[in-house]
C-alpha cells in the first residue's frame, strides 16, 4: 500500500464504500491518513460492572448469554448479558441482527456505550465492542468520531484508518530534526497516528501542537519567501522633497496625528528604496488613512509619474477620488486625479485613457478593474490599494508588466488584525499601525435594542431626522433560502416605507442593483435628497456622509463585532454625534460581545475579542481560513504562532527548503496562494 494508492487497495474496501468515501472527499489513502476525527469520545477508562454510573462507560467482560428477536416489523432488539467478577449488565443494540453471532462467549471483550435508562431497565445501548487482544479501535480508549455520510459510520472509517496505521507509522519526517528538537515537537508519524488514535489527552494536545506548528510555519515560511523574492526586485526610486511636504501639511485644515506623521514618514523611506514597498497601513474607521495615501501620492506626482490607487467597490472609488482632489488642490495636484471605473461610458473612459496618456491625469483612481483597462502605466511609480488586507503576488506581477517595471505598493486597511496574527497571514508586509485617532473625536454613543423597545426608539431617532439628520439602516446579508427574512433590506425597506417612517425620504441599496443605480442612491443620500438609507453591508467600506448621525443594524446579532464597529465608524464623521443603535431580532439578552460595543470604541480591542470568542472566521470570513489551509492550528494561539514565526525565520537563516520534499511542495503551493480578500 502506498499514500497515493486508492482507497480500494484498503483490505474491506469495495467499489460501494468506495463510493461512499469519496463523498467524503476521500479517493487516495493520503486523504484518509489526512482525515482527521472532528471530536473525540473518551472511553478509555475501564470500570467494574459493579461501579457503573450512567453515561459513557467501558467496561472489559465476558459474554454470558445473547439472543435477538424482531419485536415488531422493522424493529430488531439484540440483548446480552455481560459479565466481571464484580457484576452484570445487560447490553442492547436496535436492529443489528448480525451481533448474536459476531460475538463469542468466554472471551474478553472491551464493551463501550452509553450506559443508560430504557423501558425503567439500565444497560448500555448500542456499545462498540472489541476483543481484548485486538487493537482497540472502537472501545477502551479515546475514540476518534468522524463527519460521516449516510452509510458510512464513524466505526468504519476507523476500521479504515487502523488498517492504514502501518503506513502512518513509516510516515518519514517532514520538518528539520533541530526545529522538532528545539520546539518540542511531536514526530511526524507519531502525530499523524495520535490524531486519530490517541493514547492520552495530552499526547493528543501534542499531536495537535505538532501539525498545527507546521501549518503555521509552512504558511509563513512561504510568506517570508515571497517578501525575500520581493525585495530583489528593483523599483524606481522616489525622492523625499521636504519642501512638498511641507507645504502640503501648510495647507491641511487639521494637524497631522502623530500616528499618522510616523506612517507617511515610514512610507517615504521606503519609497526612497530602490526595492519596492511592500506596507500595509492598518488604521481604525475615521483614523485619516486617506490623508497618508495623498502624502505618499503627493511625492511621486511632484516628480511627475504616476499614482493608481483601488478601491474594492465604485462607490469607494468616486469617493475617494473628489477626497484626493479636494486634498490635493491647494498644493496644485487636484487636476491630475482622474476617475476610471467601469461603470463610465465608453465615451467617457476613452477620453480619460486620454488624459492619462498625455499626462493631464497622473492620479488615477478606480476599481481593481483599472489593472485590467488598457491604460498607458509606463510612469506607474506607486499602487495604493484601500481595504484589501494583500495585492497578491499574480496581480503584483500583472502590474509589473504593465508598467513595464515593479511600483511600489501601500495597502490600507480598516480591518483590525491583532499583530501576532498580521505577521503570520501577512509576514512579507511590512505594517504601520495608525492606533490614535484624530483629536477630538467623540465615542459614538452605542445603544443594544431588544425587540420590545423599539417603539419607543423609533420617535427618539424621528426627532433627530426632524432636526436634519440622516440615518443609515444596515440588514444583514441574507442567504436566498432565508428571503422572506423579516430582517432583509427589501422587508425593512418596506416596512419602515408604509409604516414607521412613511412621512420621510427613503432609499434602498443592494447588492443586485447595478453600479449606475447604486450611484444614483448612493448620491441622492449624500445631497440628502434622502433621509433614509437602507442597505445590506456594501455600505461598509469607506463611505463618507458627514451629515448622517445615526446607524441602526437590524439582526445586530448576526455580525461579527469588527464589522458593526466598522459600520458605526460611517456616522459621527461630522459635527453631529453620532448614535449607533443594535437591534435584536428577539427579547433574548444581549451577548457579551455586543455588550463590549457598547463599552469600547476601541477596533483593535473587539477584533481580539472576537477573535477569542468566535476564531478568525468571524473576523476574516471562512472562506480565507480554508484558503490558508489551516485545519488544527487555532489562529487565536499566539504562542504557536510567535513559535511558529521564530522558526521560519531561523530556517531561512540555516537551512535549505530544498532538503524537505514534502514542506517544500506545500511551500511552494502557499506562495501562489494570493489574493486573500
Ligand atoms: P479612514 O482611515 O477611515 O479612511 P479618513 O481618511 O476617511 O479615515 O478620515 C476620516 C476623517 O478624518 C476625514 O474627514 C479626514 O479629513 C479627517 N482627518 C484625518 N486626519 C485628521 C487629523 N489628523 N485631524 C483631524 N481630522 C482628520
Ligand atoms: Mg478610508
Amino acid at each position: 500500500m502506498e499514500l497515493s494508492d486508492a482507497l480500494t487497495t484498503v483490505k474491506g474496501v469495495g467499489p460501494a464504500v468506495a463510493a461512499l468515501l469519496l463523498r467524503l472527499g476521500l479517493r487516495t489513502v493520503a486523504d484518509s491518513v489526512k482525515y482527521f476525527p472532528r471530536t473525540y469520545d473518551d472511553y478509555s477508562n475501564i470500570t467494574p460492572i459493579g461501579h457503573l454510573q450512567p453515561g459513557p462507560v467501558t467496561v472489559q467482560a465476558q459474554i454470558a448469554s445473547i439472543k435477538g428477536r424482531y419485536v415488531r416489523r422493522g424493529m430488531h432488539i439484540t440483548e446480552a448479558i455481560a459479565s466481571d467478577e464484580t457484576g452484570s449488565v445487560r447490553l442492547v443494540w436496535f436492529n443489528q441482527p448480525y451481533r448474536e453471532a459476531g460475538m463469542k462467549k468466554g472471551t474478553d471483550y472491551y464493551i463501550s456505550g452509553e450506559f443508560e435508562l430504557s423501558h425503567q431497565r439500565f444497560a448500555i445501548q448500542n456499545p462498540a465492542t472489541e476483543l481484548v487482544s485486538d487493537f482497540p479501535v472502537s472501545t477502551a480508549r479515546i475514540v476518534p468520531k468522524y463527519r460521516e455520510t449516510k452509510g458510512l459510520k464513524s466505526r468504519q472509517i476507523r476500521q479504515i484508518i487502523e488498517k492504514v496505521l502501518p503506513l502512518i507509522r513509516k510516515q518519514p519526517e517532514t520538518l528539520p530534526a533541530w526545529l522538532l528538537k528545539e520546539y518540542k515537537l511531536m514526530p511526524y508519524a507519531e502525530a499523524l497516528e495520535q490524531m486519530h488514535f490517541p493514547e492520552s489527552a495530552e499526547k493528543l494536545a501534542l499531536a495537535k501542537r505538532r501539525l498545527g506548528f507546521e501549518e503555521v510555519f509552512a504558511l509563513i515560511l512561504a510568506s517570508l519567501m515571497n517578501r525575500q523574492e520581493f525585495k530583489l526586485e528593483q523599483a524606481p526610486s522616489v525622492p523625499f522633497e521636504e519642501r512638498v511636504a511641507r507645504q502640503f501639511v501648510a495647507e491641511l485644515p487639521f494637524q497631522l496625528t502623530p500616528d499618522q506623521k510616523r506612517t507617511i514618514w515610514q512610507i517615504y523611506l521606503d519609497m526612497q528604496a530602490t526595492t519596492p514597498m511592500n506596507r500595509l497601513v492598518e488604521g481604525d474607521v475615521g483614523s485619516g488613512k486617506t490623508v497618508v495615501a495623498a502624502m505618499a501620492a503627493l511625492m511621486v506626482l511632484h516628480e511627475g509619474h504616476q499614482v493608481a490607487l483601488m478601491a474594492p467597490t465604485e462607490l469607494l472609488a468616486r469617493q475617494h477620488a473628489a477626497t484626493l482632489q479636494q486634498l490635493m488642490d491647494p498644493t496644485g495636484y487636484g487636476d491630475q486625479v482622474g476617475l476610471l471605473v467601469g461603470s463610465m461610458t465608453t465615451t467617457q473612459k476613452a477620453t480619460a485613457r486620454e488624459r492619462i496618456k498625455d499626462g493631464h491625469i497622473h492620479f488615477m483612481v478606480g476599481t481593481n478593474a483599472l489593472i485590467q483597462e488598457s491604460v498607458d502605466m509606463h510612469a506607474l511609480e506607486l499602487v495604493i490599494i484601500d481595504e484589501q488586507h494583500r495585492f497578491g503576488v499574480d496581480q503584483r506581477k500583472a502590474l509589473q508588466l504593465k508598467a513595464g517595471h515593479m511600483p511600489h505598493v501601500l495597502s490600507m486597511t480598516a480591518t483590525p488584525i491583532p499583530r501576532s496574527l498580521a505577521l503570520t497571514l501577512y509576514g512579507e508586509l511590512d505594517i504601520s499601525i495608525i492606533a490614535s485617532k484624530p483629536p477630538g473625536r467623540k465615542p459614538i454613543e452605542t445603544v443594544i435594542v431588544p425587540k420590545t423597545d423599539r417603539p419607543k426608539l423609533f420617535s427618539t431617532l424621528d426627532a433627530e431626522l426632524e432636526a436634519g439628520r440622516q440615518m443609515f439602516v444596515v440588514c444583514p446579508l441574507i442567504n436566498e433560502s432565508e428571503l422572506s427574512d423579516a430582517n432583509s433590506a427589501e422587508a425593512t425597506y418596506e416596512r419602515l416605507r408604509t409604516h414607521e417612517f412613511k412621512h420621510r425620504r427613503i432609499g434602498i441599496l443592494h447588492g443586485k442593483l447595478s453600479a449606475a443605480e447604486k450611484n444614483s442612491v448612493m448620491d441622492a443620500f449624500l445631497h440628502h435628497e434622502l433621509d433614509i438609507l437602507v442597505s445590506t453591508t456594501v455600505i461598509e467600506v469607506g463611505v463618507d456622509v458627514p451629515n448622517a448621525s445615526i446607524m441602526l443594524i437590524e439582526g445586530a446579532e448576526r455580525f461579527g463585532l469588527a464589522q458593526i464597529h466598522q459600520l458605526r465608524g460611517r456616522v459621527g464623521r461630522g459635527e453631529h454625534q453620532g448614535y449607533c443603535y443594535l437591534m435584536l431580532t428577539d427579547n433574548e439578552a444581549p451577548s457579551r460581545r455586543l455588550r463590549a460595543l457598547e463599552r469600547s470604541q476601541d477596533g483593535f480591542k473587539l477584533a481580539e475579542l472576537d477573535l477569542e470568542l468566535r476564531g478568525p472566521g468571524a473576523i476574516y470570513g471562512r472562506q480565507q481560513h480554508g484558503q490558508l489551509d489551516l485545519r488544527i492550528a487555532q489562529l487565536s494561539d499566539t504562542r504557536l504562532l510567535a513559535d511558529a514565526r521564530h522558526a521560519a525565520n531561523k530556517f531561512l537563516e540555516r537551512d535549505n527548503l530544498l532538503q524537505y520534499k514534502e514542506l517544500a511542495a506545500t511551500v511552494t503551493r502557499l506562495r501562489a496562494v494570493t489574493n486573500l480578500n
